[in-house]
């Protein structure tokens, strides 16, 4: 049984860290609670421990109670931390009270590609720019992505445009590169359950940005969002990307309840994809709005300057205009509900016109 041990607020640090290590010696892991950075006043006691261990810690100095996590995720648990998760990266927040936007194309395809759709998407608002250098296609017979070239031009880009970068691992093998150049690693939904993904991820210090599987439940999201947070990693973000069901009017069905549902029971940001969903451009805004209304901490979206050459998803893919119109749909959607859209910074840093 994992436990909750909630510290007394005057608690000092020398204290604290005593209680740490007493986790230790007592053959658990004790995992800090992080909010905005810093160390909140609650510490996960993680693994096999029973009644005994649980008095032994309760007499400690600077421990106000000790818990039972119930829960079989613990660390991604509301117990373990009431507060939304709120992080940053790169001066870019997200959770909390912050509606965040993710946007580009499916795919690395070219320089030309990604510079024009990141400087598209970033002057109507997007934050973080998207883009898969490793695609993980149905047919091993369409374009597989440009690897470790396709990240060079997509940190180019991120750079010129001060925008943050988002990239799909799906190898074990590739993240250690894959994480020297992203700011965020994505997991895809096709790889929720690549436990060695999962801990490999979880053993980088960037941002994992994790999609729920086609058909998997919230509760193996959340799960999968464990694995990673067990090896230290505490930022992650959840996606809802659509799940299978009998229905083909669309490519998968956006589970929308599913934004209420995890903020039920998890303080990590929930993001909702609209383009994987639907497959079809001329439902993506309104699932995105969807989205922004139910609650979901942002969006990410694919848009492409050219969707009918594009390599992969170019049906899903919305056109720049389009995404600028809906951008401004999602800051009318976001202040009703009491929340406001990250905006970019005034200018790019470097920009060149
Ligand atoms: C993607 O983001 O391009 C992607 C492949 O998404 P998913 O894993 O949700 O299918
Ligand atoms: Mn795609």
């Amino acid at each position: 049984m994992s436990m909750i041990v909630v510290l007394k607020p005057d608690v000092s640090p020398e204290a604290k860290e005593r209680v740490c290590e007493r986790i230790r010696e007592l053959g658990l892991s004790p995992h800090l609670s992080i909010s905005n950075g810093d160390f909140g006043a609650v510490i996960g006691a993680i693994g096999e421990g029973g009644a005994a261990v649980q008095d032994q810690l309760e007499q400690l100095e600077g421990v106000e109670a000790v818990m039972a996590i119930l829960k079989p995720y613990k660390l991604a648990s509301r117990e373990f931390h009431a507060e939304d998760s709120v992080f940053e990266v790169r001066g870019v927040r997200i959770g909390g009270p912050h509606v965040t936007i993710i946007a580009g194309p499916c795919a690395i395809e070219s320089r030309e590609l990604v510079f024009e759709v990141g400087r598209r998407v970033r002057a109507a608002g997007a934050t973080i720019l998207r883009g898969g250098a490793y695609k993980p296609r149905t047919s091993p017979y369409d374009f597989q992505g440009l690897g470790v070239e396709g990240l060079k031009i997509l940190r180019e880009a991120g750079d010129e445009l001060d925008m943050p970068i988002v990239t799909e691992v799906v190898d074990p093998r590739n993240v250690e590169e894959a994480a020297e150049f992203a700011d965020i690693l994505q997991v895809g939904a096709r790889n929720m359950q690549n436990n060695n993904l999962l801990l490999e991820v979880g053993r980088t210090r960037r941002p994992v940005f994790l999609k729920r599987g086609l058909a998997a439940p919230v509760r193996e999201l959340l799960m999968s969002a464990e694995y990673i947070m067990s090896q230290g990693n505490h930022q992650v973000i959840l996606c809802e990307r659509g799940i299978r069901t009998f229905e083909t009017a669309t490519r998968f069905t956006l589970d929308v309840s599913a934004v209420p549902v995890i903020q039920q029971d998890s303080h990590l940001p929930v993001f909702v994809d609209p383009s994987h969903a639907a497959g079809k451009r001329d439902y993506v805004a309104a699932m995105a709005r969807a989205g922004i209304a139910a609650g979901a901490a942002g969006i990410i979206v694919e848009v492409h300057s050219c969707p009918e050459k594009a390599l992969c998803d170019g049906p899903q893919a919305l056109l720049p205009i389009e995404f600028t119109r809906l951008m401004q749909q999602i800051r009318q959607i976001a202040a009703a509900i009491g929340r406001t859209v990250v905006e970019p910074s005034a200018r790019p840093s470097s920009s060149r016109g």
